[in-house]
């Protein structure tokens, strides 16, 4: 996190939370409790709580802000849950780390950052093809598609949650692909991740 340009990041990323300060939990826009999306308990007003946040969709082709904000807020965690890294930085998205307060009105306050990794950091997997290791039944297409319907929103999907997925599981990602991004398994592993995958539908 230490050339200019990356600098250069975290001075727009500042100012644009700056105007971000108050924005409201994308939860709790939708009327729901703030729940933390990795053990998935509710995360009452006053305590800490850290948002991960990506420029880019992983579905979502028509990118709209290359290097620089708006950020999409995507996962919430909570205290026990807090990270203070970006743990599967994928190279092609500006993610972000932050922590904040969640105030009485589920508003987010006093940002700070923990972690920032620009576009050309990280490891250039595909979070789809990463996903599709441990679903075999169904495209990610379709799975979206019945999300969508079920949640009756579309919902947002960056690197992080697809991930996450998998470190619920108690499997690392990056025992999936090599340092290429590539998916480097037997398909004796890959079956086993499946079992594991699809015993928990709870998470994406
Ligand atoms: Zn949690």
């Amino acid at each position: 996190m230490a050339d200019s340009e990356t600098s250069n990041s975290i001075r727009v990323i500042r100012k644009w939370l700056n105007r971000a300060e108050g924005a409201v939990t994308p939860q709790a826009r939708q009327g729901r409790e703030v729940v933390c999306d990795y053990c998935m308990r509710t995360i009452n007003p006053r305590e800490d709580i850290t948002s991960y946040l990506s420029n880019k969709l992983v579905y979502d082709d028509n990118e709209l802000s290359p290097d620089f904000p708006p950020f999409h807020f995507l996962k919430a965690y909570c205290e026990e849950c807090t990270r203070v890294e970006i743990l599967d930085d994928c190279q092609g998205y500006n993610e972000i780390l932050l922590i904040s307060k969640l105030n009485q009105k589920r508003c987010l306050t006093d940002f700070d950052i923990l972690d920032y990794s620009s576009s050309s950091e990280g490891i250039p997997y595909d979070p789809i093809e990463l996903w599709e290791v441990g679903h075999n039944t169904v495209t990610f297409d379709k799975f979206v598609k019945t999300l969508n319907s079920m949640q009756q929103h579309n919902v947002s999907l960056g690197p992080a949650d697809i991930a996450d997925e998998y470190r619920i599981n108690n499997i690392n990602p990056h025992s999936i692909f090599n340092e290429n991004g590539k998916i480097d398994i037997s398909n004796n592993r890959r079956k086993e991740i499946q079992d594991k995958i699809s015993k928990d539908n709870s998470q994406i």
